[in-house]
């Protein structure tokens, strides 16, 4: 019949908004704060709005979400790295950038004044970072990845999205947080790498001996 499909879709319209209402009465006054409500109301058997009420309610991030980059820092009770900070300032990251938004600047020796391996400063421009993840993908030691932390926006855009060394330090515990699976491979690939160093400079000495003879 003429108009059929106008009025079976306005009666979903229909339904829809007063499902929502209802849907109010059901969770009232634990919408936003009982944390069993947001994935129910995302799930196959939801009733109402199901558009998601942000920034009340927010989206989960999956793994390997890309937002700006950190740069990873021992955690404090836990220090993994010979030095704090995992960068070693070779400068991989701030080559294969596409758009150059990485500026970093060799530390010295306090002393000797001699380079060592670790950055003195670090910055990123977040307006010009086009989150391609380049930078975390070629690090050659696990120092610099993708964070989840969209939500960066600010009235100053000068000082506010030059993202220094303090603002980029994260401790490896925020990586392994917002990226377990990642995290752990990573991890298993450091150790099984350190077993392998250890194993083959277990045999230097024997090896030397045997070509002595
Ligand atoms: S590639 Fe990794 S280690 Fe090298 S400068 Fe960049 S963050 Fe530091
Ligand atoms: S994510 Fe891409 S654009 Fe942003 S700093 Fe890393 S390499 Fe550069």
């Amino acid at each position: 019949m003429y108009g059929q499909g106008i009025a079976k879709g306005m009666w979903v319209t229909i339904k829809h908004l007063v499902d929502t209402y209802l849907d109010d009465l059901k969770w009232w006054g634990r919408r936003y704060t009982d944390p069993a409500v947001f994935p129910e109301r995302q799930g196959p058997h939801t009733r109402g709005v199901f558009t998601v009420q942000y920034p009340e309610e927010k989206l989960p991030m999956p793994e390997r979400f890309r937002f700006t980059p950190f740069l990873v820092v021992n955690d404090p009770d836990a220090p993994e790295h010979p030095s704090h900070i995992w960068c070693t300032s070779c400068g991989i990251c701030a080559k294969v950038c596409p758009p150059q938004c990485i500026w970093i600047m060799r530390g010295v020796h306090s002393d000797t004044g001699r380079p060592i391996p670790e950055p003195a400063e670090f910055y990123i421009d977040i307006d010009v970072c086009m989150n391609c993840g380049y930078c975390a993908e070629f690090c050659p030691f696990d120092a610099i990845k993708m964070d989840h932390n969209y939500e960066l926006a600010s009235y100053d855009r000068t000082a506010h999205h030059i993202h220094d060394l303090a603002r980029l330090s994260k401790p490896v515990s925020y990586w392994e947080h917002i990226a377990p699976t990642l995290a752990a491979n990573e991890r298993a690939a450091r150790e099984a790498e350190a077993a392998r160093k250890a194993a083959r400079k277990k045999s230097a000495p024997a090896k030397q001996q045997d070509d002595a003879k």
